[in-house]
This record gives structure tokens, C-alpha cells and sequence, in this order.
């Protein structure tokens, strides 16, 4: 079967990160996984030339998902890596932060499975 591209599912809650890669793989994509901040940023460090998108927790362990946003775009090597973020319903101000940092979409959790398909799929072909 025809691979779609390789997401990096950044996520700390192991039931989320199950639901999520669930869903990618049953999508036909690939995926890759970091569990904390710290993680997600050696990852990408290591697989930025094949990492399509990456879906970011915000609430994650040694290093908070906006500070891991930060860096990965003011890196020039990661900076062009589409990022969506995945949380639970956060404030306004919260979720303007993440499009400042210069994310493109916001989904809220709990995850609604078939606007999170129809969401990464519109996403994923808007951008090939
Ligand atoms: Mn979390």
C-alpha cells in the first residue's frame, strides 16, 4: 500500500498517543513518536528531512509543547515542518500563542475521530 507521509505524534498521555497512532496508521500513514519536550526535539533533530507534520501536545513533560514549538521554528533546518496542535480546550490567549509560534491548525481534545481524519487528511493534501 502506498505510504501517505510520516507524522510525529508528540503526546506524554500513553492512551491519547494509542488513540492517535490508531488512527494515523489505520489512515495509511506513518508515524513516529516522542513521549516528552526533550524527546520530541531529538527526534526531530534526527528526522526533520522525513518528518511531513508534526502533532504537538501542549502539556508535556521537560520541556512544555509551546517552548518545543518555539524552537522548532526558529530553527532554519525545522522551521518549515507544518505543526498542528493537539490539547485539551485551552484559552483564547493560549491558542493564539500556538498560531504566533506559527502553527497551523488547533484540534481539541478529546478527540473527535472523524473531524481529527477529515482534519489531517484535508491538511495533508492541501500541502502535497
Ligand atoms: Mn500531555
Amino acid at each position: 500500500m502506498q505510504n501517505r507521509g510520516k507524522i510525529l505524534i508528540v503526546e506524554d498521555n500513553p492512551s491519547n498517543l494509542k488513540l492517535i497512532r490508531d488512527i494515523l496508521i489505520f489512515q495509511d500513514y506513518s508515524v513516529i513518536e516522542a513521549t516528552d519536550g526533550k524527546i520530541a526535539l531529538e527526534t526531530i533533530e534526527k528526522n526533520y528531512e522525513e518528518i511531513d507534520l508534526i502533532l504537538m501536545d501542549l502539556q508535556l513533560p521537560e520541556i512544555g509543547g509551546l517552548e518545543v514549538i518555539n524552537r522548532i521554528k526558529n530553527n532554519p533546518d525545522t522551521k518549515n515542518i507544518p505543526i498542528i496542535v493537539v490539547s485539551a480546550h485551552a484559552m483564547e490567549s493560549d491558542i493564539k500563542k500556538c498560531y504566533e509560534a506559527g502553527c497551523v491548525d488547533y484540534i481539541t481534545k478529546p478527540i473527535n475521530v472523524q473531524e481529527f481524519i477529515k482534519k489531517i487528511n484535508l491538511f495533508y493534501y492541501k500541502t502535497v
